[in-house]
Order: C-alpha cells, then structure tokens, then sequence
C-alpha cells in the first residue's frame, strides 16, 4: 500500500543550518519514493514548528512522520504527542538526528555534512516506511522479586525492592549472607568492622 510520508527537517536556528545546506536537504526528500510533503523551519519542537506538522497533516493527507533534527532522546515524545494530535498513531514517527550526528560532528565541511544529512533522511524514511501503529497495552505485574546472590550488591538490591513495596526473595548457596564483604575486617575510610 502506497504510504503518504511527510519530512520536516528543522534548522534549529544556525546549530543544523549552520553547517547543512538544509534547503538541499528537503529538495532530496521530496524526490524519496512514498514522501508526499517536505518542508523545513527553524525550530520545529516550538509551537509554531509543530503548528506546522500538524497542518501538514492534514493539508496533505500524510500518515506517517519523520523529523530530521536533534537526538530522539530530546524530542521523540514531543513529536510523537504532535502527530498524534493531529491524528496519526505516535509510532508512526521517524526521526533522523541531523544534529548531534552531523551538524556538530562535521562543523567546518558543509558539503560532507549535507550531504550525510541527506543519506540520514533517506534511512529514515525507509524505516517509517515499514512502521505499524502500536498500542500500549496495561498490563498487571506481580509485585514480587527474585534476588540470585546475598553478597553486598544483592542485600542492596533486595532492600531497594523492598523499600519499593516488592515481596522479596533472597537466594543465597552459602550458609549465611555478605558475600565477601563479610570477610574483609575493616573498610576504607571509616575503618568499620564490615559485619
Ligand atoms: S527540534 Fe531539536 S534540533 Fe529542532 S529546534 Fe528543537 S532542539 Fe533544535
């Protein structure tokens, strides 16, 4: 089924735009199989920037997204909250970091740098190609952890569970708990008996 693919790739200010020809960059998208929309604006996390995807949305009957710009560890859950607004399932979001992947790792070779931008649209949107929309599902979890281990990391780890409401239980193969902590005589720097 044909796939209606929109590309909107952010300048950020001169952080992208600085070093990528980011004009060239949406000329290429639009010449991507499926990509039926391309534009470019300067900061697209603002509100006016995701006005933007929205409208081109529904201008253009998209139903699939990719956003070149920074990190998706920054804006993947903003750009997914725009087009899910806009009616589109949130994982039908693709980003390509054109930021921290290349603007600023390639800051005094523009052409390079353009030209490694396009290839990280064009991955982009050959994997929101194959997207599917996702739910997220509910589900009940057992409030209960099994800790393999009672030397100092997992008497620590059992007593973080349990300060966290978790039923837990200690497995241990030696007689008694500690681990090699509990044969060191003293430790560094308060010199406590480590029992
Ligand atoms: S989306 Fe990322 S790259 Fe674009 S303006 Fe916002 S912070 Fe900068």
């Amino acid at each position: 089924m044909t796939k209606r693919i929109g590309v909107f790739v952010c300048k950020c200010g001169m952080n992208i735009a600085g070093s990528v020809d980011c004009e060239a960059v949406t000329e290429f998208a639009r010449t991507l199989p499926d990509v039926a929309f391309a534009a470019n604006n300067s900061y697209t996390c603002s509100e006016p920037g995701q006005a933007e995807i929205k409208k081109g949305i529904a201008d253009h009957n998209l139903d699939r997204v990719v956003v070149a710009s920074c990190t998706p560890r920054m804006h993947e859950p903003t750009f997914r909250k725009t087009i899910e607004e806009a009616g589109i399932n949130p994982y039908l979001l693709e980003m390509a970091n054109i930021r921290e992947q290349c603007s600023w790792v390639h800051l005094h070779d523009k052409a390079a740098a353009t030209e490694k931008a396009k290839d990280l649209v064009k991955m982009s949107v050959a994997r929101a190609r194959e997207l599917e929309a996702q739910t997220e599902a509910v589900v009940p979890v057992t409030r209960a952890a099994m800790v393999i281990g009672g030397g100092i990391a997992g008497i620590q780890a059992a007593l973080d569970f349990a300060e966290n409401g978790y039923k837990v239980f200690l497995v241990e193969k030696e007689p008694s708990i500690g681990g090699l902590m509990a044969q060191i005589d003293k430790t560094y720097p308060t010199m406590d008996c480590s029992i």
